[in-house]
């Protein structure tokens, strides 16, 4: 077990009337000129954005409004959210939606506390020195932005997406009510369980000897989701799962499942990027898409790492030896993905790789190769092309 750091600075307030608190949550951060920030209108036809604004005014908090953001949130919205809180006088940011809403909210409160362009943070030219205060009220369990230390931005100029952690952008509040989560489509119940997946998953392949709590952790944590995802599939208004659901978006963010570790792996989220970057897919399914040709590359560096991950989480019989069982893992996860109706496979979301496309995804994903990926096994260019290629079809 590895020395950590647990910081998770984030005041949760979870359940049905969670949302009424939102006035008294940002008074206590001070902020007295508010953006609400939100995306392309799932917000605005549930009611939630009317509840918002109604509860400002009876607490007599100013606000103004920027609505747009897309799933891969932009830079352009990004930049025009700074140039409005600056001519507002903006102080605080209240991110109404999921992981895209709160990335393109904590971009907009870099933007806003430091000079020059934000995306030189992004493209780690240079480290921010402050973030403006963000708080969330969160509509679909997935990123687990709420509590995590990240922002992840898109690029337009060259469809570059890139992701920037620093502590200094954490959530002040996260309002979490289950039940604003009973109007998500089926894809997205399903594409947001399987990143809430990823994110333990990723921590959980580690080559570090980990602490058995942690590991414990994870893997109830998995199951759970495995078991709430399916339930919520088949009654979207089951509380219960939901609720399940979308403590384990921030659970599996905020750290907890990786204390011990070496920090994680995270090949899978470089891998995914290049292709919500580029093709705009939904990035838990395009997580689904590359994992299994990922752990089918980088098993047999530490197949009871694997086996142990299929027994504890897959429940899956011992086979003859590690990688047997390990495989056996891999393939009830890939069937598991499928039955929520994930892809397994690039294809199955309408993407058709060419030879070009893979060494370009490769090409950027390496960084224009200068740097390897994960920590599992490090894959360089060629071993990155490699698993798109396996990935492909
Ligand atoms: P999202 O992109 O915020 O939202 C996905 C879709 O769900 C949108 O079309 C949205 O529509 C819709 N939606 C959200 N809540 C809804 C509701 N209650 N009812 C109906 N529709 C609803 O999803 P996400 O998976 O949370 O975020 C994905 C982004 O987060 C990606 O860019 C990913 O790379 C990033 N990410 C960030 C972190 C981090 O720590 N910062 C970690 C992992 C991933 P509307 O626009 O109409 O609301
Ligand atoms: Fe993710």
């Amino acid at each position: 077990m590895q020395d950590f750091e647990y910081y998770t600075p984030t005041h949760v307030v979870f359940g049905k009337h969670a949302v009424e608190r939102v006035g008294e949550l940002i008074t206590g951060q001070n902020g007295k000129k508010v953006l609400i920030h939100y995306g392309g209108g799932s917000a605005k036809r549930s009611g939630l954005l009317d509840r918002v604004t109604d509860a400002l005014e009876q607490s007599g908090i100013s606000y103004v409004m920027l609505g747009g953001v897309v799933p891969n949130p932009r830079l352009g919205l990004v930049r025009e959210g700074i140039a409005l809180c600056k001519r507002e006088g903006v102080d605080f940011i209240l991110a109404v939606g999921g992981g895209s809403v709160i990335d393109s909210s904590k971009a907009i409160a870099y933007g806003i506390a430091n000079d020059g362009d934000v995306w030189d943070f992004y493209a780690k030219k240079r480290v921010p020195q402050a973030c403006a205060p963000v708080g969330t009220i969160l509509t679909i369990a997935a990123a687990g932005s709420e509590m995590s230390n990240s922002s992840v931005i898109t690029n337009e100029d060259g469809w570059l997406k890139r992701g920037l952690s620093t502590e200094l952008c954490r959530c002040k509040f996260a309002i979490m009510d289950p039940t604003l989560t009973y109007t998500l489509p089926a894809y997205q119940t399903a594409s947001g369980a399987a990143d809430v997946m990823m994110h333990t998953m990723e921590r959980y392949f580690t080559q570090v000897d980990t602490l058995g709590l942690t590991d414990s952790i994870a893997e109830s944590l998995l199951k759970s989701v495995m078991r709430d995802v399916t339930a919520a599939l088949k009654n979207p208004e089951d509380y219960d799962a939901r609720a399940g659901l979308m403590w384990a978006s921030s659970l599996s963010h905020n750290g907890l499942t990786g204390c011990g570790t070496d920090g994680g792996d995270w090949s899978c989220h470089q891998l995914e990027h290049e292709l919500s970057g580029k093709y705009d897919v939904a990035h838990g399914a395009g997580l689904c898409a590359v994992w299994s040709s990922w752990a089918r590359t980088v098993m047999p560096a530490n197949p009871a790492r694997f086996a142990k991950f299929a027994i504890q989480v897959m429940g899956v019989q011992p086979g003859a030896d590690d990688i047997e069982t390990a495989n056996r893992g891999i393939d009830a996860m890939e069937a598991f993905f499928q039955s929520i109706g994930m892809p397994v496979r690039i294809n199955q979301m309408g993407i058709e790789l060419t030879e070009e496309d893979m060494r370009e995804l490769a090409y950027k994903c390496s960084f224009m190769d200068t740097r390897k990926i994960g920590r599992f096994v490090p894959l360089d260019k060629e071993a990155i092309y490699k698993v798109y290629q396996k990935a492909k079809a």
